[in-house]
């Protein structure tokens, strides 16, 4: 029979480890509410009570998405083309130091929906292409869903390069960096931007309106140079909170609505 001491210490592994697993919720959750609250979210939406409608995107983790999809840059631009190649040697702000490889964006010379993320991530960085990692796996998702493939849209961030440990672009970034994307658009001319997380409009729409969250403003056209510019959260923001996606669903309903398009049928689940 074991000693008092020895249940003690018997017991002390599973309840530390328990307290340890509540500590890293505890952490977790409040590293999500930090990001709510800099995404400008103020409540938490729940999925509408919408028995029949099947999620927007299947519930399946995604797959890692190899080889790239798309082309680097789309095929018959020249200007898209320099563009990408003066983006490669840009050194105009600080992002260019610990850049891998510069992310100009990629997709179709003129697409139907143009979406624009932050900035590149560890596998956007590696890859040099936008959204390819898990973030880009959702808005591939997303994208299908829609009845486009990804060759179809095109795909761009507000910044080229890789901000150090995925932090948010600074403004002077964005500023410097917003030149490309202006030329960028004017080239592909898109019928439509969806702009992705609060970062992303606070990039495109200047001046910056205080007070103008992604949360106050998903779901409701803007406009830039005359092309209307709806703004969503960003896929990174439905990792995390999966039910938003019924938020996104909704306002690209609204994109396909405006492009005369209807969604093909939601596949089977499980599919
Ligand atoms: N997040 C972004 O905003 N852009 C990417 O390309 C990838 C992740
Ligand atoms: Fe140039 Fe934009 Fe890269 Fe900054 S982020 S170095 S402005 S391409």
């Amino acid at each position: 029979m074991a000693s008092s001491s020895t249940r003690g210490a018997l017991h002390a592994g599973p309840r530390l480890e328990a307290k340890r697993r509540l500590s890293a919720l505890v952490d977790d959750l409040a590293r999500q509410v930090d990001y709510l609250r800099e995404e400008g979210v103020t409540e938490v939406a729940r999925a509408p009570a919408m028995a029949s409608a099947s999620p927007p995107v299947p519930e399946a983790p995604p797959k890692k998405l190899t080889p790239p999809e798309t082309p680097v840059i789309a095929d018959g631009s020249p200007e898209l083309q320099a563009i990408a190649r003066q983006v490669a040697a840009c050194k105009k702000c600080g992002l260019h130091a610990k850049r891998l490889q510069a992310v100009p964006g990629q997709g179709n010379l003129h697409p139907d929906i143009l979406f624009i993320g932050e900035g590149p991530g560890e596998d956007e960085d590696k890859q040099g292409l936008a959204f390819v990692g898990r973030a880009g796996q959702l808005l591939t998702r997303l994208i299908t869903r829609m009845g486009y493939t990804r060759d179809e849209v095109f795909i761009a961030n507000i910044v080229k390069c890789r901000p150090p440990n995925n932090r948010k672009p600074l403004p002077e970034e964005m500023n410097m960096c917003r030149p490309y994307l202006e030329r960028q658009i004017a080239v592909l001319k898109p019928k439509t931007i969806v702009v992705l997380g609060a970062s992303s409009l606070e990039g495109l729409i200047q001046p910056k309106t205080p007070g103008i969250t992604i949360s106050r403003v998903r779901g409701k056209w803007l406009e830039y140079q005359g092309i209307p510019v709806m703004p969503t959260f960003h896929p990174s923001y439905l990792l995390r909170n999966p039910p938003a996606m019924w938020d996104v669903w909704s306002d690209m309903q609204l994109v396909l609505k405006h492009l005369g398009r209807t969604p093909p049928p939601a596949p089977a689940k499980g599919k």
